[in-house]
């Protein structure tokens, strides 16, 4: 089989409100970077656009460093066209301040309000420009509900498998070193694996999404 090119994100995004400040998320980033190891592991060339982490990335991949949503799309758009596969990994903040503050604002004993837009979904716009050999992944993180809320994000996304992981429990999924996991294919499959470490959840899923 001729080498996939894989396009991944990883990590969370910062929404700066002023220089220092931001809103976030509690996203390490490994189960993107075990994603990185593990398609490079299988000799395919990887782009991984990694939000701010405290992770080394594995040897032989392209990192692309951003802080924010607007970057990280950017970064994927610039990639998109010359990827065969697609996950998007990274955990984007989905709200972002309106202004942003040139000074770091005085703190002040008044009560703070601060107004959010919505941040646009990368996911959601690359997917819509796929190609028909493009393939795209998406996860989807979530507290409860978890199945449906994954298989409602497989349709709406225009997704061709989505990896589901609860991270209500403590030791697995986000910020965790292990992994439980729920791949669902557009196809109508439904897998199941873990808890594991990311590395082996990540052999795991690109064994699945490319046999
Ligand atoms: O809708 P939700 O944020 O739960 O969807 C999660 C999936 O969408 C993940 O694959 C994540 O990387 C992606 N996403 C994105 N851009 C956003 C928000 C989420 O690519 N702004």
């Amino acid at each position: 089989m001729t080498p996939l090119r894989c396009l991944i994100t990883a990590g969370p995004t910062r929404e700066h409100f002023d220089p220092v400040r931001y809103l976030s998320n509690g996203s390490s980033g490994k189960m993107g970077y075990a994603l990185a190891a593990a398609a490079r592991e299988r000799g395919w060339s990887v782009e991984l656009v990694s939000g701010p982490v405290h992770l080394v990335p594995p040897d032989g991949i392209q990192v692309i460093k951003v802080v924010s949503a607007a970057e990280m799309l950017a970064a994927c758009e610039e990639a998109f066209s010359r990827c065969d596969l697609f996950i998007a990994v990274a955990a984007v903040a989905d709200f972002r301040p309106k202004q942003r503050a040139v000074e770091k604002r005085k703190k002040t004993e008044q009560a703070l309000t601060l107004e959010l837009e919505p941040t646009i979904d990368i996911v959601r716009t690359l997917a819509a420009r796929k190609s028909a050999q493009q393939r795209v992944v998406g996860f989807a993180a979530e507290t409860h509900d978890l199945e449906k809320s994954a298989q409602r994000k497989l349709t709406e996304k225009n997704l061709d498998w989505i990896v589901a992981n609860d991270v209500s429990q403590a030791g697995i999924g986000m910020d965790a070193d292990d992994n439980r996991v729920i791949l669902f294919s557009r196809a109508g499959e439904r897998l199941t694996f873990g808890p594991a470490p990311k590395i082996d959840v990540a052999r795991f899923l690109l064994g699945k999404i490319v046999p």
